[in-house]
């Protein structure tokens, strides 16, 4: 079932009168949710993502535009009805009844010709616990299971009634890191075998990129840019975008195109093809570093981090405006580089720098015509 978005607006009038001024939580989206596919909503806490998914479940009424399952038009159909399943990062299960009850308990009140036999609700219920794999807990009460075995029931519960949609809202913030990435895993595959199209909202990066076929990456109520993960980390529409993915985080630098050459500080860093001169930010990714005697920006080094395959190389550079204030650049662990040095040069691999505006913020191509 493919979900459209249309214009789809949410206003929240500011519950403090005097400061004034409404939230716009969800401001004019507009896209489609391809179906069977699994979308990640990611963006920084507030920036609009569970109302997103509050106004697709119809948990929230929209302040203006339209919400389409299909070619149907679902604007004004309660939630019950719209055939979503629905898991939140709290698990909410019934602490008194066991895991088989609280997985079968959507299936309790369905009405007339929906109404399920014992047997058929037995028989789905033990579907959607063995597509979690919790076969095994059936008998066991919420308070005597672990917090990931716990998220599992709530994804099988979500899933008892077969949704046309699942909806996901930050289900793993509740996980220690293992289980983390264990429960992500089992959420991929549990999506790839029912093919229900699925929207996951988290504000983890990593998260995201890993589960996604499609990331939607949002801030302050809107969306900056959809694509599947690799396009969004190779190619980010603006500077939000590009810090947001990727660890450790994209390196930025105050720079300037003149004569087309692009600099950074005093330093050249490439010859460029027909480009007016700007100020502009310069991010490069971490690999986008290449150690070099005679390479064209220089830093100053601090420290060298060994992480087996990989070696962090910690440097400055007066240019770079990183919240962290140091340079980090991921280069192959046997490179020669000796603390001696007070001094390190880096060549830059031209995919992995990405240049923006300096007013607007926005990604501008450019041409290189020769590393220096
Ligand atoms: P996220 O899930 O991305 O953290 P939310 O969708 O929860 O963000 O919130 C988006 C914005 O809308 C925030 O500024 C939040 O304070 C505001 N907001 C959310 N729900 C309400 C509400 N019921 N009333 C007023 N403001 C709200
Ligand atoms: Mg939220």
């Amino acid at each position: 079932m493919k979900i459209v978005l249309k214009n789809l607006t949410k206003i929240f009038p500011n519950r403090n009168k005097k400061a004034g001024g409404d939230v716009v939580a969800v401001d004019n989206f507009d896209f489609e949710i391809p179906d069977g596919k699994l979308v990640g909503l990611l963006g920084p806490s507030g920036c609009g993502k569970s109302t997103t998914l509050n106004l697709i479940s119809g948990l929230e009424t929209p302040t203006k535009g339209q919400i389409f399952f299909g070619e149907e038009d679902v604007t004004n159909i309660p939630p019950e009805n719209r055939g979503v399943g629905l898991v939140f990062q709290s698990y909410a299960l019934y602490p008194h009844l066991t895991v088989f009850k609280n997985i079968q308990f959507p299936l309790e009140n369905l009405k007339k010709d929906q109404k399920l036999t014992k047997e058929e609700m037995a028989s789905r219920v033990k579907k959607a616990a063995s597509l979690v794999q919790i076969d095994e807990l059936m008998d066991r009460k919420p308070g005597e299971l672990s917090g990931g075995q716990q998220q599992r029931v709530a994804i099988a519960r979500a899933l008892v009634k077969t949704p046309k949609v699942l909806l996901l809202d930050e289900p793993l913030s509740n996980l220690d890191a293992r289980l983390r990435l264990q429960t992500r895993e089992e959420i991929k595959r549990i999506q790839q075998e029912t093919k229900v199209t699925t929207i996951f909202v988290t504000h983890d990066q990593d998260e995201a990129m890993s589960i996604s076929d499609l990331i939607v990456v949002m801030k302050d109520g809107a969306v900056h840019q959809i694509d599947e993960p690799q396009k969004v980390y190779d190619h980010p529409v603006n500077l939000f975008v590009a810090k947001f993915l990727g660890t450790p985080p994209i390196n930025v630098f105050e720079g300037e195109i003149k004569n087309n050459e692009l600099f950074i500080g005093n330093d050249s860093v490439f010859k460029l093809k027909d480009t007016p001169d700007r100020k502009v930010y310069v991010g490069i990714r971490p690999e986008g570093f290449i150690l070099s005697d005679s390479g064209c920006l220089k830093c100053n080094l601090n420290r060298l981090e060994v992480m087996g395959r990989d070696m962090s190389v910690i440097s400055t550079n007066d240019a770079c405006i990183n919240d962290s204030g140091v340079i980090r650049s991921i280069i192959n662990s046997d490179a020669n580089i000796s603390l001696g040095n007070k001094e390190v040069r880096f060549n830059l691999k031209e995919s992995k720098v990405h240049i923006f505006d300096k007013e607007t913020e926005d990604c501008i191509d450019i041409e290189v015509l020769r590393n220096e």
